[in-house]
């Protein structure tokens, strides 16, 4: 028995952002703030949004930080009650989305970004509409936004059915003038994204299909979207492929390769996607262990077992460029204990198939 439940619109293909007007014709909507990347402001979106939705866009938020802060949230609350905002715009990857997400909420509850991120009961937000413009963190299909407050020292993950965006509009030329760093990064979590819904003890059948979806067109695109950035086919792939894992981790959540990945950012400062890529072959292997879908999925995708595919998980995130070991991410190996006992704090430990020990944890970072 399971439940299957996305609510956002989803608006996909090149050249989507240009209807966003006839997009959000239905909804009455008069007034937006718009939160965008400071790259995407470079490109000129206030601009183009301007054009494209007369004298209705009131405020652009920018200087999102990479893992947006309380000072960030508050900026965009205070703009949204400034100009009584009936919808937010946000444009950018996912700490642009993930800010918006946590001020929709703070603003209808009139509380500040401190108060909303403790908030365990979260009912009602602003409506949000989301253009990434990377291919990875698909926030603009899912209920999740994470929240630093430097200050208190806190990274807060807060979710709820309200905070799906309303509308996404998926428009692959946003993520055209995403440089190879950034396209190889976000990439990878798209992998990271499915594999740790398959692996997640809420895995379901729908889930399932998205998630070998998603993996089948980014496991045949990424490394060409990396390596040519203006292939529009790959970068429409690799779109499809991010929006596509993000309807189906939006129900299963992620489990241990994000489990592992926390503590890596958050003391180490170890780029989201690339922590939760660095133990991602070897979550795989070990529920492969505990659940024959592992294999399967691997089968379906044209690997001989999981195995191969974590084999060749392991080449493509060599080849693109990205840290395979302890030393080159700069971490010495004392702090092993530490990750692993971190790990199993971790919220999403408790989604992934194979629980392990502390010690087995250990054991499988010492290989590293
Ligand atoms: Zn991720």
């Amino acid at each position: 028995m399971f439940t299957f439940n996305n609510p956002t619109a989803v608006h996909f293909g090149a050249g989507v952002l240009q209807t966003i007007d006839t997009v959000l014709e239905e909804y009455g909507y008069q007034s937006y703030v718009v939160i965008a990347s400071n790259s995407q402001v470079k490109n000129g979106i206030a601009e183009l949004l301007k054009s494209l939705l007369p004298g209705q866009i009131k405020a652009v938020v920018s200087n999102i930080e990479e893992n947006p802060t309380v000072g960030n949230v508050d900026d965009i609350i205070n703009a949204a009650i400034e100009h009584d905002a009936d919808a937010l715009i946000a444009v950018g990857g996912g700490s642009t989305m993930d800010a918006a997400k946590a001020a929709a909420a703070a603003v209808v509850k009139n509380v500040d970004a401190r108060t909303i991120i403790q908030d365990k009961n979260i009912t009602e937000a602003l409506p949000i509409i989301a253009l990434p413009s990377t291919s990875g963190s698909a926030s603009e299909v899912t209920p999740f936004s994470v929240i630093s407050d430097k200050e208190q020292g806190i990274k807060t993950s807060i979710n709820g059915k309200v905070l799906y965006p309303k509308i996404a509009l998926v428009d692959p030329e946003l993520t055209y003038t995403c440089p190879p760093a950034v396209t190889a990064i976000s990439g990878i979590d798209v992998i990271c994204h499915a594999l740790d819904s398959i692996g997640s003890v809420n895995n379901n059948p729908i889930s399932d299909g998205l998630a070998v979806t998603a993996l089948k067109l980014a496991f045949d695109n990424l490394e060409l979207a990396y390596n040519e950035g203006t292939n529009a086919e790959a970068r429409s792939n690799m779109a499809l492929a991010s929006t596509t894992a993000g309807i189906g981790f939006s129900q299963t959540a992620t489990s241990g390769s994000h489990a592992m990945s926390y503590y890596l950012t958050s003391e180490f400062g170890i780029p989201h996607a690339e922590a939760c890529a660095f133990s991602l072959d070897q979550w795989i292997l070990c529920n492969a262990k505990v659940d024959p879908r592992l294999d399967k999925v691997s089968v379906q995708l044209g690997f001989e077992n999981t195995e191969a595919l974590a084999k060749e998980l392991n080449g493509l995130k060599k080849r693109l460029g990205l840290c395979m070991t302890f030393e080159e991410l700069g971490i010495d190996r004392k702090h092993i204990p530490e990750i692993a006992r971190r790990t199993m704090a971790a919220g999403n430990y408790k989604n992934n198939l194979a629980q392990l020990s502390e010690d087995e944890i250990i054991r499988m970072l010492e290989t590293k």
